[in-house]
């Protein structure tokens, strides 16, 4: 059996040792010491002024939609996973989906135009398999038309264009910490800002909204991080260069096997690739559905991510136009990608697609 992802744990005996230390302690959530070094290592491995770590990525969009007062409708991407959209549905704002680029797969600038209206209060966009959004044209449209720019950077860990991070970029970022992702903290996220006020306004609603821990009327929630989630972080931040590098010799494995077969992503210049999935874009849906079956039998999980188009599941009009996402979607397939893999492993997968193709 070969799934699909596989979280990186970090050396056994090492995260004891951090364990052994909570107990001794005893502070085991509330901001200890663990959560306060994971966030000034990350605030300085990410280049970005604040890093508030939650207890989730969807929290953490969720906050971010709180703290702007967000009202009426969003302009999002139907190319995302559910948390994107779902966040949007429990902050009660409507979606409004401007379809992708076919090539790089994230939301398209000149769709998102077309959509503005005057219940728009914010664009909330996804870095799709880390590969940064056209950076320059969304800030100028959330300017000219006064919008909040937010971005899902659940994918985007670490990822730099012109050597600058991208989780700058617009108003807030969400990141994901969750088991599966690149950077992990078993669960957890964190909200990425450079606005101090902005920053501030999480950290009092992610705790209830208290503020000097009295109840303000803020209407906070909870999305504590706590040590044990903290301390995997350390450990696990240890090892990112390792697992950044394990990532890339199997994701380029598959480009130099496969490319003559299936297309991938086209990735935005002068950006760098983190590696976070090994997407491949199929000719048609019967041929994913060949291909996922014949890797099945050979024990082999794929994941059919994101799938389906979001525009299709979450809004009710009925004139749905997102032609490119609901394509896209149908067509395209995660591969099995972690350091664990072996390449012997890899072989397989390679072969049977192969295989199953011709
Ligand atoms: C994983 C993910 C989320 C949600 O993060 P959780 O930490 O699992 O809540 C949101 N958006 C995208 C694009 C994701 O991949």
């Amino acid at each position: 059996m070969i799934p699909v992802t596989q979280p990186y744990l970090p050396c056994l005996k090492k995260y004891k040792r951090y364990i052994d230390s909570i107990y001794v302690s005893k502070m085991i959530t509330n901001r200890g010491q663990y959560l306060v070094e994971l966030e000034n290592r990350l605030k300085e491995y990410l280049d970005v002024k604040h890093v508030i770590c939650t207890s989730n990525g969807s929290l953490a969009l969720q906050l971010i939609f709180k703290a702007f007062e967000l009202s009426g409708s969003v302009i999002t991407t139907p190319f995302s996973f559910a948390a994107t959209s779902s966040t949007l549905s429990w902050e009660g704002l409507k979606p409004v989906y401007a379809d992708i680029e076919s090539k790089t797969l994230n939301i398209s600038p000149s769709k998102i135009e077309s959509n503005i209206s005057n219940s728009v209060s914010a664009i909330v966009a996804t870095h799709v398999y880390g590969n940064p959004c056209d950076l320059r044209k969304l800030s100028l449209l959330a300017k000219k038309h006064q919008l909040r720019l937010i971005y899902d950077a659940a994918h985007a860990f670490g990822v730099q264009k012109d050597g600058v991070s991208i989780l700058a970029e617009g108003h807030a970022s969400a990141l994901s910490f969750h088991a599966t992702k690149l950077f992990h903290t078993i669960e957890g996220g964190a909200v990425v800002t450079n606005d101090d006020d902005t920053a501030q306004s999480i950290r009092t609603l992610m705790n209830f909204g208290l503020t000097n821990q009295m109840a303000s009327g803020l209407p906070g929630t909870n999305a504590k991080m706590n040590e044990f989630e903290a301390a995997m972080g350390l450990c696990v931040l240890d090892d990112i260069e390792i697992i950044f590098e394990k990532r890339m010799e199997i994701w380029e494995r598959y480009v130099l096997s496969l490319g003559d077969y299936v297309s991938f992503q086209q990735w935005e210049e002068s950006s760098d690739n983190n590696y976070s999935y090994a997407p491949i874009i199929f000719k048609s849906e019967t041929e994913l559905l060949c291909v996922q079956k014949t890797l099945s039998d050979m024990g082999v999980q794929g994941r059919r991510y994101f799938y389906p188009s979001l525009d299709t599941v979450y809004s009710s009009e009925e004139a749905l136009s997102c032609n490119v996402s609901q394509d896209i979607s149908r067509r395209i397939f995660c591969l099995p990608l972690y350091p664990t893999l072996t390449s012997s492993q890899q072989s397989i997968i390679i072969n049977t697609i192969l295989e199953a193709l011709v």
